[in-house]
This record gives C-alpha cells, structure tokens and sequence, in this order.
C-alpha cells in the first residue's frame, strides 16, 4: 500500500489571510483547529473557474486537502463548511472580520495548541453580523482574548493590596489590574469611573452573544478599546495593527 504521509485530509480551518501571488495562484493563512495558523499555496486559485478561488476567500470556514512538501502547504482541494456571507453584507462586519483575524495571525503559531482559541475565533465571527454594537463585540474579544493568552486581568481586587472595595479604581497595564485609591500614586494606572468599572466585569464574564444587551456609552467605548489595545499589545509581540488603524482613522471622517 502506498500511503503519502505529507498528504493532509479535511483539515477544518478559516481563511484568515489571502495575497495573490503572481498571475494566478495565492498564498494563504489558514487558521486550522489542528496545526495553529499555516501558510498555504493555493496553485491556480485565481482563475474564476477553479473552485479554489471560493476556498482560499478571506473568512471561510472549510475543510482542506493539503499537501506537505519541504515545509511549505500546498491546497489540493476542499469542501466549504460555512462561507459566512453574512459577514459580507457590511464593509463595518468586514472591517472588524479583518481586526479578529489580524490579531489571531500575529498571536498564534504554527503547531500552537489552540482548540480554545479556535472555538472563541469560530463563534466571535458567526456572531459579527448579529451584533449591532461592534465596538462592545471588541472590547469583549480584546479582554477575552488576552484571558485565554493567560493574561487574565485581574478586575475582583487590588493588584497592590488586594483589597476588594473601592471608592476610585485605576487600571494598571503593566500588571494587568487594577490599583485602589489607597495604592494609586506609588503604582500607576488609569482612572477608570465605577461605569467604566462595572462595564469592564461584564465584559469579562458576559457571553458574546449578549453584547447588545450591555448598555454603555460610545465614546466611552471607544476610549476603553484604546486602553484594552494598549494591554494587548503590552502583553504580546503585536506592534501594529493595520485593520485597527484603519478603524480608528474612519471614525475621524
Ligand atoms: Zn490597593
């Protein structure tokens, strides 16, 4: 029996990046429940009559053919499971698509155990389209998200003293917490209203598909997404987030 041990069967992942390459094939980055993010070469994909071109669109959820040769994948062929055409029907849910998917293609690796993070990526995106509060859906995978990292905010007490009552709260990126009024000064951290306060527990215990039911105002939203960014990047390797600042720069307009 000749069995091809480079050659991978239904391997279920996302779509999270495609780049064209030269005149008609596209290398990929598919984020596998398996094998963590991989790079793919998808020979052929371009052409509008290969049924590649639907496999290798950004955000679809299938299951591929691969095969391994000196590193590097290769798409045989596959079967979509879930196109997500809902996320289409907005550039604000493509946007936003584009933000989950960049953060998961600069925090997980090749051969990363991810079944956590695959899971809370595969609802975050089937709940996009849902979701009329966008800016709220961030904030929940941004806390969420750093979380799983094992960078779990600690919200319940005092970073410093531990104390669990507090008049004034202050959040600490550094330590990942927040600081009591007794300890703010020594140890730094920005002041946060008890709104802010409550609106940051919820986010981390609240299920995403409640996002629309927490009520907090948008500018303040907003303001707390920069702090949460902030975090992110202090606690990972993420530098720089395009589809972010892409966000951000349309809301100026
Ligand atoms: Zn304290």
């Amino acid at each position: 029996m000749d069995i091809d041990t480079n050659l991978l069967k239904d391997l279920e992942g996302y779509v999270i990046y495609s780049l064209d390459y030269k005149e008609t094939s596209r290398i990929i980055k598919i984020f596998t429940k398996r094998l963590g993010v991989i790079s793919v070469m998808a020979r052929g994909a371009k052409n509008p009559k290969s049924k590649k071109m639907n496999l290798t669109s950004p955000y679809c959820k299938s299951k591929f053919n691969l095969k391994k040769s000196r590193g590097f994948y290769y798409l045989i062929d596959g079967e979509i499971i879930d196109a997500n055409l809902g996320l289409r029907t907005s550039i604000d849910n493509l946007y936003y698509s584009q933000l989950f998917s960049e953060i998961i293609l600069k925090t997980v690796y090749e051969n990363m155990e991810n079944n956590e993070i695959y899971d809370f990526y595969d609802k975050i995106l089937k709940h996009i389209d849902k979701i009329e509060r966008k800016d709220i859906l961030l904030a929940m995978f941004l806390l969420k998200y750093s979380s799983m990292l094992g960078y779990k905010p600690n919200l319940l007490s005092c970073i410093n003293c531990g104390k669990d009552r507090f008049n004034r709260v202050y959040f600490n990126i550094d330590y990942g917490g927040i600081v009591c009024q007794d300890c703010y000064g020594p140890v730094g951290g920005i002041a946060l209203s008890r709104q802010d306060y409550t609106y940051l527990t919820q986010l981390l215990y609240e299920k995403i598909d409640r996002a629309d039911e927490i009520d907090f105002p948008k500018a303040r939203a907003d303001e707390i997404n920069r702090i949460l960014m902030r975090f992110l990047f202090d606690k990972t390797e993420i530098k720089k987030l395009n589809s972010w600042d892409l966000i951000e720069k349309l809301k100026l307009l």
